[in-house]
């Protein structure tokens, strides 16, 4: 059960000076608030409109991951806990005020097992020693637990038996996963999973969808607040049947599945290979097939966006703690979608980025939503809008037969009213060409025409790699057209 506030007043662990893992620790909760909404206007002021902190109904208990490293005293005591911050030294934790409750007692239970079991924990001075972490994720609305034991070698001795002592305590653990990081290193996984009991992964609901999540996926730490933020998320994008959607830096795809409801079509993508198995597992668990992953990093993955002159409307991005990079953000401001959500953990590099962006796009809502009660950290979702949105290459009606065609004349009020600094692409002749003569152009046809009158080429790598290719050649009809097009962006 999760503690209470009594009376705005805050309370007090007894870890407080030792742990530091909580920098609010003593403040009152709504005090918490007030200092965050005041970081981030510090940070942001004058960047677009900053609107009241998103708080937690309960900011006790809220953490669904809990990580606890083991460690021996010099008396032999085996300990588990935190690092003191800032050092390698185990702060011994029972019970935390910001942990889901039933993970600390299942590391209690682990704790008591290892002598019986003989188990030894490992020592980092001395790379001696099995068991270095332990790690418990709970799914929130389905109750499914999952302990990852990270050990510094694959061979775990009597692991069967060592699982029936754990599961007869808490019969409410689904899976146990043995996470095996032979390397001397800070970082808490390795890479090689084996499976000792379940699946070897669990599944959670958010917003009405389900996802599996893996020991190495990352997933948002607090399920009530992660609600919140995503349908903040949804609501600032405004999104609706027509829209394109990029989900960046995915994870196991939570965003993009939640946007996948309400939009055309969602292209994920991320880094992590293990987060996207599950991104693509969960797009079936819910019976999405308007949404599809890509591996890879974001920037690279949009800088191939720019160069084959995609574009889409809206771009989702929550970048890790170290922001997003140079490549992604030029990227963005070359493909122009009409919107950017910017999601993010770090409120610092998310101001440095967005000035990056500032130059076409308006700060239109800045919403910090407290993830991280008793913390000092900071969630904000950034809505930012295209300043020259009801511009030519972002007509928002389909194009088709019949009365959903945009009239000439208001095409050209729009193509007037934007004046391209850089190149006129294909995606504009084509729909110029569409927009006025009623049919589409194939990029190779144009490709084509402007090579027969001796332009460059070189924007559109694709079209000249299709025209070595035998294929038909534009009727006279569309050269004309074509042609039009070109005069009419001054390109001939
Ligand atoms: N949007 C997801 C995940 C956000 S965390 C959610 O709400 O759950 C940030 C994610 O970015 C992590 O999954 C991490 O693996 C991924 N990531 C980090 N660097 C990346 C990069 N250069 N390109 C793509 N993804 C990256």
């Amino acid at each position: 059960m999760a503690r209470q506030e009594k009376a705005g007043q805050a309370q007090v662990c007894p870890l407080a000076k030792k742990c530091g893992g909580c920098d609010y620790q003593g403040i009152a909760y709504e005090e918490q608030l007030k200092k965050k909404e005041q970081t981030v206007k510090k940070l942001m002021k004058g960047m677009g409109e900053i609107l009241p902190i998103i708080g937690a109904e309960d900011p006790y208990c809220y953490r669904n991951k809990v990580h606890a490293v083991f460690s021996r005293k010099r008396n032999g005591e085996i300990v588990s806990g935190i690092y003191q911050e800032g050092t390698h030294k185990v702060v011994p934790v029972e019970t935390c005020q910001i942990e889901d409750q039933k993970a600390d007692a299942i590391i209690g239970t682990i704790r008591g097992l290892l002598k019986s079991f003989k188990i030894k924990v490992y020592d980092e001075d001395t790379d001696y020693g099995l068991l270095r972490h332990v790690l418990i994720r709970t799914g929130a609305k389905t109750g499914q637990i999952m302990v990852v034991l990270v050990t510094r070698s694959p061979i775990f001795p009597s692991k069967n038996n060592f699982v029936k002592a754990l599961r007869a305590v808490h019969p409410e653990i689904s899976t146990v996963v043995l996470n095996v990081n032979e390397r001397k290193t800070s970082m808490v996984l390795g890479a090689r999973n084996i499976t000792l009991y379940g699946k070897g992964y669990i599944e959670d609901e958010l917003c009405g969808c389900r996802f599996r999540i893996s020991p190495t996926s990352f997933y948002q730490i607090n399920p009530a607040q992660t609600e919140k933020l995503y349908k903040t998320a949804m609501m600032l994008a405004r999104l609706n049947k027509r829209n394109v959607v990029v989900d960046a830096y995915c994870g196991i795809g939570t965003i993009g599945m939640v946007a996948a409801k309400t939009v055309k079509e969602v292209i994920g993508v991320e880094l992590n290979g293990e987060a996207v198995r599950d991104a693509k597992v969960n797009a079936h668990l819910n019976n999405m097939n308007n949404i599809r992953f890509v591996e890879g990093d974001a920037g690279v993955f949009l800088e191939g966006m720019a160069d084959r002159e995609e574009t889409v409307d809206v771009v989702f991005m929550d970048p890790p703690r170290s922001g997003s990079s140079e490549a992604f953000l030029q990227s963005l401001l070359v493909i122009r979608p009409k919107k950017i959500v910017y999601i993010s953990c770090e409120p610092q590099t998310q101001a440095r980025d967005l000035q990056a962006l500032k130059k076409d796009y308006k700060i239109e809502a800045i919403q910090p939503v407290d993830m991280f009660p008793m913390t000092e950290k900071i969630e904000t979702v950034v809505l930012l809008s295209h300043k020259k949105a009801d511009s030519y290459i972002h007509i928002d009606v389909e194009f088709g037969e019949g009365e959903g065609k945009i009239p000439v004349d208001s095409i050209a009020k729009r193509a007037e009213a934007y004046k391209p600094k850089e190149k006129v692409t294909y995606k504009m002749i084509k729909e110029y060409i569409e927009a006025k003569y009623g049919f589409k152009v194939h990029t190779a046809y144009i490709a084509e025409v402007k090579r027969n009158l001796g332009l460059p080429m070189y924007d559109a790598p694709n079209a000249v790699e299709e025209l070595k290719q035998p294929r038909k050649h534009p009727t006279p009809e569309k050269v004309e057209a074509i042609k039009d097009a070109l005069r009419y962006f001054a390109v001939i």
